[in-house]
């Protein structure tokens, strides 16, 4: 089946016992055995949940994945992938990543004894000269948060092959609707369910997918081990979410590409970044590994934090808020919001100006959108 018949049918049957479409949520933690060990593949819901192994079945084969693990969030789910290593292993992680996941890494596992080199995998050749003989693997996202930096997938999982490293990538920003890093020989994807995926901001969640089996047996033993899983209710309204995921990526998509355009030039911002467009310095690369480039921009205001702020106060449709990937418009101060965790030096250094600010343009008409930006920018 192709993608889009895959969003609204993969894992999911008609409930045997009724015959009710949607998958039920089976609010139960755990289930009745006939005898000791005599069970119908349901013992305990950290375990094993069935709403949850629906969406994991789904979520799989979107991401073109054999085995899906599914986690009540996106951190959860990093926090899972990191417990793969032992101190004294290095991993090699690009240095433009969400805050929270840099926070994770820098603040929680650093004291585990492991060890993270940042740097900007946005040029490949810098990932082979950090590989040292502890290095067990390369994490990163791509397009980079916030700065929408490109890195060559393929060229990275050939690197990690060859090196014997497990490759990581986060898939947030474009879903397996745009990209699909495992055919380009990733070895394990990672999702904020959050965004995109379930789409309608009301739920908080995380994913993790893989093609290789005892990968995905390690990554299940530390889901149950380790229990960051999501609940049967929230795996319901992401497995719902998810059946529009390709009707809204197209519109993010449009949406995204003419306010970038339209941004551009504009007498009040100094550079759009969105990979879109033809001035993205890595826009060939975009054509080559994602079908779409999403909604997701940051643009840097002319005078710095005042009317950064004052802009950010303006907006009427568009919401200030943290997070993204919703069917709403947001938008958000990276260096005072989600970036705030990473320290000022290291924001200046990759480029996290006062100035800038991060768009997830939404689903909405987008002549209001477009209007939106232009009287709060003529503020
Ligand atoms: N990865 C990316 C790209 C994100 O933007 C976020 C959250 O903003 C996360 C991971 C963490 O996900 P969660 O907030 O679901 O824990």
């Amino acid at each position: 089946m192709r993608f889009d018949t895959l969003a609204i049918h993969a894992g999911q049957q008609p409930d045997p016992t009724t015959g009710a479409i949607m998958t039920p949520i089976y609010m139960s933690s755990t289930y009745v055995q006939a005898g000791p060990g005599e069970h119908k593949g349901f013992e305990y819901s950290r375990t094993r949940n069935p709403t949850r192994d629906s969406l994991e079945n789904c979520l799989a084969a979107l991401e073109g994945a054999s085995y899906g693990a599914a986690f009540s969030s996106g951190s959860g789910a990093a926090d899972a992938l990191m417990h793969l290593f032992s101190a004294g292993d290095h991993i090699v992680c690009s240095d433009d990543v969400y805050g929270g996941t840099f926070r994770l890494f820098d603040k929680v596992f650093k004291k585990q004894g492991l060890s993270f080199s940042f740097v900007d995998l946005s040029n490949p050749t810098v990932l082979e000269s950090s590989i040292t003989p502890r290095t067990k693997a390369v994490w990163l996202e791509t397009p980079t948060n916030p700065m929408m930096k490109l890195i060559d997938l393929a060229r990275v999982a050939e690197i990690a092959r060859k090196r014997s490293l497990i490759s990581i990538c986060d898939n947030t920003f474009m879903t397996p609707y745009f990209q699909k890093p495992l055919a380009l020989g990733i070895d394990v994807v990672v999702h904020s369910t959050t965004k995109y995926i379930n789409g309608h901001s009301d739920c908080i969640g995380g994913f993790v997918a893989t093609a290789n089996k005892e990968l995905s047996d390690r990554i299940h033993f530390l889901q149950n081990a380790v229990g960051a899983v999501p609940s049967p209710m929230d795996s319901f309204l992401v497995l719902r979410g998810v059946k529009t995921l390709h009707l809204r990526m197209q519109r993010h998509g449009e949406n995204g590409q003419r306010i970038a355009e339209k941004l551009v030039g504009h007498p009040k911002v100094l550079r759009v970044t969105y990979p879109g467009l033809t001035s993205h310095p890595q826009h060939d690369l975009a054509r080559r590994q994602m079908s779409g480039f999403g909604g997701m921009m940051t643009f840097e205001i002319r005078g710095g934090l005042e009317a950064a702020r004052k802009f950010l106060k303006a907006v009427r449709i568009f919401a200030c808020a943290e997070s993204l990937g919703g069917v709403e418009s947001l938008i958000e101060h990276p260096a005072i919001m989600t970036h705030a965790s990473v320290p000022k030096e290291t924001r200046e250094k990759l480029g996290i100006s006062d100035g800038l600010i991060r768009l997830s343009v939404g689903v909405e008409d987008v002549n209001d959108l477009i209007e939106d930006l232009e009287q709060a920018l003529a503020a």
